[in-house]
């Protein structure tokens, strides 16, 4: 693997949250690299640091120690404005809940991103990507008059309107039937695969893990208390 196909480095990366009395050590002295185009997969029990991974990868938190170099900037190393403009130019972001806004329709929708960076034709792009995930007849429609699979699919559009390299889903299937959650899935992969994307996904499900090119898993960690306490909070 040459170094300049890597698009993601973790390197040492521990993070720990102070809840109450207890240190929860989320990520201990982690570390991976993502090469350009690939996808992996990051599986683990509910509170195993899933979520908090996304985030330092997005800059949305900073690690404790370790670094975070993405596109080959270090994320540790940039101001709150650095990290805003490096996540419009990088970084597409699929919940499980959607987060669509609730009084816009599809199109408003995934025209968002695009208007916020004022794009010149954020109406035909943002129609682009709603043609890509199939639903180019329900551009008028609001999230509440669509199905639970085609608001994901509305939320990926938006996640891609703006062309990100890097694509970070977390649980996207989580809130969708399992059927409904594959097609969805497959629908990602197949995306990411034309657009060529590098997609991180969490997914509770092994099978959609074997999909991807790389698996990381991560640990259920017991809360280590700093007091000598026989309180258990799990
Ligand atoms: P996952 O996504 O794998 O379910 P998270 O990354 O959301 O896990 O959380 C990992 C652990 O860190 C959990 O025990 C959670 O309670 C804790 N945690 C997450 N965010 C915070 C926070 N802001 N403050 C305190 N604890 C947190
Ligand atoms: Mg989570």
């Amino acid at each position: 693997m040459m170094k300049s196909d890597v698009i993601i480095e973790l390197d040492s990366v521990c993070k720990t949250y102070q809840q109450g009395q207890s240190t929860i050590n989320v990520l201990k002295d982690f570390s991976f690299q993502v090469t350009r185009g690939e996808s992996l997969s990051i599986v683990g029990p509910s509170g195993s640091g899933k979520s908090t991974l996304l985030s330092l990868l997005a800059g949305l938190d900073a690690p404790d120690a370790g670094r975070v170099i993405v596109q080959k900037q270090d994320l540790t190393q940039l101001s709150e404005k650095e990290l805003t403009r490096f996540r419009a130019l990088n970084i597409g972001f699929i919940f499980q809940q959607f987060h669509l806004m609730p009084h816009l329709n599809a199109l408003e929708n995934v025209c968002l991103p695009l208007e916020i960076q004022k794009r010149k034709n954020a109406s035909a792009r943002a129609e682009e990507c709603l043609k890509m995930v199939g639903l180019d007849h329900r551009l008028e429609h609001l999230p509440k008059q669509l199905s639970g699979g085609e608001c994901q699919r509305v939320a990926i559009a938006r996640a891609m309107a703006l062309n990100p390299p890097i694509l970070l889903a977390d649980e996207p299937s989580g809130n969708l039937d399992a059927e409904t959650g594959l097609t969805v899935t497959n629908l990602l992969f197949e995306l990411v695969k034309q657009e060529n994307c590098t997609l991180l996904l969490v997914t509770h499900d092994r099978d959609l893990a074997q999909k991807s090119s790389q698996q990381v898993e991560l640990g259920f960690r017991k809360p280590k208390h700093s007091t000598e306490s026989t309180l258990s909070l799990h």
